[in-house]
């Protein structure tokens, strides 16, 4: 477990890391999204994070159909526009169900 301030909202991130290589140059680097931004992250052997960097930008190519963001208190919903639908996350839990089944 490793925790850090985040650059961009200034809260603390707590992240679980499976590692069981040696880190490229010493250090580990990470791309960790924290709600709707991302982060890299360097951690050391022994788990502390020593550097975070706000990643300015961040484009995927061939995007999905649909991006679900789950939060706390709310699942967000985007389309390949752009367009963000918040649901409930019980109602999102429900309409996973029925696609699963
Ligand atoms: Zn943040």
């Amino acid at each position: 477990m490793a925790t850090f301030r985040c650059p961009i909202c200034g809260r603390e991130v707590k992240i679980e890391l499976r590692i069981d290589k040696e880190p490229v140059g010493g250090l580990h680097e990470v791309l960790v999204q924290h709600e709707s931004h991302y982060v890299k992250v360097y951690i050391d052997r022994q788990g502390v994070v020593r550097r975070a960097f706000p990643v300015e930008h961040f484009t995927s190519v061939d995007p999905p159909l649909y991006t679900v963001y789950i939060f706390e208190d709310r699942a967000e919903i985007v389309d390949g526009r752009g367009h963000v639908y918040v649901v409930e996350p019980n109602q999102l839990a429900e309409v996973v169900k029925k696609l699963a089944g």
